[in-house]
């Protein structure tokens, strides 16, 4: 099982060569085929590989993945891979979107920051479940784009700001949970600050060899958790982005 899900996970970051080239998977038209595939791809690549959690799984089975993919990739939308969103990005593979989001363990009135935006898919998803998403992208068209999708389908509870998201989003601190979908080097601590008593943080950790880390705050302090070996684009910091 450990063996398969490092199989999986080390698909879920760029696509690299892959993005040259449509990957398989059945392609769909029609509004009734693109639900036909969403329905298999939960079925299949998500419940299948244990995901268990009922509201992340109808969140998966809820949010058009083919409308957040650019049209030349979406009949691929539901296919087991990320797909290139454009300057150099990608929109994670279904299954880690569902793996992250089950781990955050969500309850409706809770209140997520998301750090890379990216398609907004992930914030359509945990939007599903919870009350209020906020999510930050540092590629300001990614983030305009993402605004204008989420909006246009009617996505009323995402908060959405471009910038850099490793100093977090302190005037809507404390969240509940925090779901980080680029790769620090090392958790960065103004997001640890941002996290509720009794919120939880997933994370992918590393440079190259990377581990996906759930963090829990407690009354007493901070527990660590590896969950997974992957593969996610790096954190850029702004000040590197300043010529
Ligand atoms: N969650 C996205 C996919 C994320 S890809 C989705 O559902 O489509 C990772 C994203 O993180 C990229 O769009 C990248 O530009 C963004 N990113 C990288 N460093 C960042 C930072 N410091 N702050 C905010 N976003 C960042």
């Amino acid at each position: 099982m450990f063996s398969l899900l490092i199989g999986l996970l080390f698909r879920c970051g760029p696509p690299l060569e892959e993005a040259t080239k449509p990957p398989a998977g059945g392609a769909a038209e029609t509004e009734g085929e693109f639900q036909e595939n969403r329905e298999a791809m939960v079925r299949e690549q998500i419940a299948g590989r244990g995901v268990r959690d009922r509201r992340t799984l109808e969140a998966m089975r809820s949010v058009p993945r083919h409308l957040f993919v650019p049209e030349a990739w979406r009949h691929y939308a539901y296919a087991d891979t990320p797909l290139p969103i454009g300057h150099g990005q990608t929109i994670s593979q279904p299954y880690i979107v569902a793996f992250m989001t089950e781990a955050l363990d969500l309850k409706r009135t809770d209140r997520v920051l998301e750090i890379g935006t990216g398609s907004g898919y992930q914030a359509a998803v945990l939007a599903q479940i919870c009350s209020e998403v906020y999510s930050i992208e540092i590629i300001e068209p990614l983030a305009s784009e993402a605004a204008a999708r989420l909006k246009q389908l009617g996505y009323t509870r995402v908060h959405l700001r471009a910038g850099d998201g490793y100093r977090g989003w302190p005037e809507a601190a404390p969240f509940d949970a925090i779901i980080v979908t680029a790769a620090p080097d090392a958790i960065p601590v103004v997001l640890l600050e941002q996290l509720a008593v009794g919120g939880r943080m997933v994370v992918p950790v590393g440079r190259g060899e990377q581990v996906l880390v759930r963090i829990r705050r407690t009354k007493e302090g901070y527990k660590r958790e590896n969950l997974l070996p992957v593969r996610f684009v790096p954190m850029v910091r702004e000040e590197a982005r300043v010529p």
